[in-house]
C-alpha cells in the first residue's frame, strides 16, 4: 500500500514553525516512500477560521517548498480537502453510532454538568461527566443535546507510537466524550478519524500534544471497524532553556513568515527544521533531496528539540553562500525595495563583494545600501569622521583623486597599482590612506575591501565620494582656522 501522509492545520494563526516542522517530516516521509502528502484544513472552529490565515498557511509552505499532492485548491480523489465542507460526510457516521448503541444523545446542561464537576472536585476526585445518559436511548426530540461516544470503562488503550513505542492510557480515565455539539457540528477528534480514513491516511505523523487525542480516536477507528493507520507524534519544540514554546514568550520567533522576513532563506529553515528533532549520523547540512532519501520516523528523537537560533544562522550563511549571484541578486531584490534602495547593474559586484560575509538577505541591504544611494547622500560616522577624515588627508585625497581619474579600466587589480605607485612616490604606507578612502566611500571604517568596494561603487561614484571625502577634511581646515 501507497504512503499517504498528511497536514492538517487550523487556519486560526499565522502558519508557526511547529507546524512547518510537522510539514516538513510528512512531506520528507512521503517522498522518501513515494507516497502522497495531503494538505487538509481543519477549519472546525468557525469563528476563529479565516480564508486569510488559510492563504498564509499555503504561501508559507510554497515557500518552504513543502508541495502537497491533494489539497484545498490543488483538489484530488478525496476532496473536499477542507474540513468546513464536508459536514455532509461526518453526520452519517455519527447517526450510524447512535444506531448500532454505540454513541447516544445527552440533554445534560452545561449548568449541570457544571455543577457535577464542582462536586466532583470537591470530593478530590477527577472531574468528568458520569456517563448519566450512556443507556437511555435518548431520541432526537429530546432538544437541545450533544452526541457522546462509548468509551470502554475499563482495561488499558495502548498507542503503538512509531516515535514513543507503546503508550497505555487508562480507560477509566478517559470520559464519554462529545462527537457532535449541541449546534450540530461534529469534534475535531471525531472528523480527524474520518477524514483520515476516507482519505486513505496510512501514516499520522503529528506534535506531540495530540497524544492524549489518539486513544480517543483509536476507539472511533475500532467502533467504526476501520484499520488503524500507524502513528508517530513528534517531540515538541522547547526553547533555549528547554521550556515549552508559549505563546507568551518572546525571544524566539516561531511564525515562519517572521524568519522569512528577517532574510532566512527557504533552504536554511528547511534543514534547519530537518535536524531539529531528526538526525542522520553528524550531518548537519541538508537539501531535502538528500534528506528525504535518508529520512526514517525511527531516527526522530525522542525527547523535545531545542531551538538553536546561532545554528540557524550559521545554516542560512551556509546556504548564503552556495547561491549563485544571480539567484541570490533575486531573493534580495525584495529587500532592497523594501528598504526604499532602488539597486542598479552594479548588484551582483556588490553582493559578490558581500557574499561572504552576510548571514541573512536583510545583511545585504544593510550592508549594502550605501553602494545604491546617492553619493551627497553617504552619511558618515562622525567618530570615522573625526579619526581618519582630518585636516591633512585633505591634500592626500585631492592628489590620489588626480591620479584615479584617467584610470579607464576600473578594476581591483589597476586601481591598486596605482594606490601603490601613489604610495611609494610619497613614501607613504598603505594605513595612511586606506581608512580615508573607505570612510569616504562608505561613511563607516568597517566594510569589504578596499578595492573590491572602489570596483562595486564603480568609478563615478567612487570618485564622486572621494572629492567629498577631501571636502570633510577642508571643512575641518576651515573650521580650525575660523
Ligand atoms: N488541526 C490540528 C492541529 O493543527 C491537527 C491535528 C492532527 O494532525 O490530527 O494541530
Amino acid at each position: 500500500m501507497s504512503v499517504r501522509v498528511r497536514i492538517a492545520p487550523s487556519p486560526t494563526g499565522f502558519f508557526h514553525i511547529g507546524t512547518a516542522r510537522t510539514s516538513l517530516f510528512n512531506w520528507l516521509f512521503a517522498r522518501r516512500h513515494g507516497g502522497q502528502f495531503i494538505l487538509r484544513i481543519e477549519d472546525t472552529d468557525r469563528q476563529r477560521s479565516k480564508p486569510e490565515f488559510e492563504q498564509q498557511i499555503m504561501d508559507a509552505m510554497t515557500w518552504l517548498g513543502l508541495d502537497w499532492d491533494e489539497g484545498p485548491s490543488t483538489g484530488g480523489p478525496h476532496g473536499p480537502y477542507r474540513q468546513s465542507e464536508r459536514d455532509a460526510t461526518y453526520n452519517p457516521f455519527i447517526e450510524q453510532l447512535i444506531e448500532r448503541g454505540l454513541a447516544y444523545r445527552c440533554d445534560m446542561t452545561t449548568t449541570a454538568l457544571d455543577a457535577l464537576r464542582e462536586a466532583q472536585k470537591a470530593r478530590g476526585e477527577t472531574p468528568r461527566y458520569d456517563r448519566r445518559n450512556r443507556d437511555k436511548n435518548l431520541g432526537p426530540d429530546i432538544g437541545d443535546h450533544v452526541v457522546r461516544v462509548k468509551m470502554p470503562t475499563e482495561g488499558a488503550i495502548v498507542v503503538d507510537d512509531l516515535v514513543k513505542g507503546p503508550v497505555t492510557f487508562d480507560a477509566e480515565q478517559l470520559d464519554d466524550w462529545i462527537i457532535r455539539r449541541s449546534d450540530g457540528s461534529p469534534t475535531y477528534n471525531f472528523v480527524v478519524v474520518v477524514d483520515d480514513h476516507l482519505m486513505n491516511i496510512t501514516h499520522v505523523i503529528r506534535g506531540d500534544d495530540h497524544l492524549n487525542n489518539t486513544p480517543k480516536q483509536q476507539v472511533i477507528y475500532q467502533l467504526m471497524g476501520w484499520d488503524l493507520p500507524k502513528f508517530a507524534h513528534l517531540p515538541l519544540i522547547l526553547d533555549y532553556k528547554g521550556r515549552k514554546l508559549s505563546k507568551r514568550q518572546n525571544v524566539i520567533k516561531t511564525l515562519v513568515h517572521e524568519h522569512r522576513e528577517d532574510g532566512i532563506l527557504a533552504e536554511a529553515l528547511v534543514n534547519y527544521l530537518t535536524r531539529l528533532g531528526w538526525a542522520h549520523g553528524e550531518m548537519e547540512e541538508f537539501s531535502t533531496d538528500e534528506s528525504a532519501a535518508v529520512f526514517t520516523l525511527e531516527a526522530i528523537n525522542k525527547t523535545g528539540a531545542r531551538w538553536d537560533m546561532d545554528k540557524l544562522m550559521w545554516l542560512n550563511q551556509r546556504w548564503i553562500q552556495r547561491l549563485p549571484i544571480d539567484e541570490l541578486a533575486k531573493r534580495v531584490q525584495p529587500f532592497f525595495e523594501k528598504a526604499g534602495v532602488t539597486v542598479d547593474e552594479r548588484l551582483p559586484a556588490v553582493l559578490t563583494s558581500l557574499q561572504e560575509r552576510s548571514q541573512t538577505l536583510v545583511d545585504f541591504v544593510e550592508k549594502g545600501r550605501f553602494y545604491f544611494i546617492d553619493d551627497d547622500a553617504v552619511e558618515h560616522d562622525p567618530a570615522a569622521v573625526k579619526k581618519f577624515l582630518k585636516v591633512s588627508t585633505g591634500p592626500l585625497l585631492r592628489a590620489l583623486i588626480a591620479e584615479l581619474e584617467p584610470l579607464e579600466d576600473w578594476t581591483e587589480d589597476t586601481i591598486q597599482a596605482v594606490v601603490d605607485r601613489f604610495l611609494a612616490e610619497k613614501e607613504l604606507k598603505l594605513g595612511k590612506i586606506a581608512q580615508p578612502i573607505r570612510v569616504s566611500l562608505t561613511g563607516s571604517k568597517i566594510g569589504p575591501g578596499l578595492y573590491e568596494t572602489l570596483v562595486a561603487i564603480g568609478k563615478d561614484h567612487a570618485i564622486a565620494r572621494l572629492v567629498r571625502g577631501a571636502a570633510l577634511c577642508e571643512a575641518r581646515a576651515q573650521r580650525n582656522q575660523a
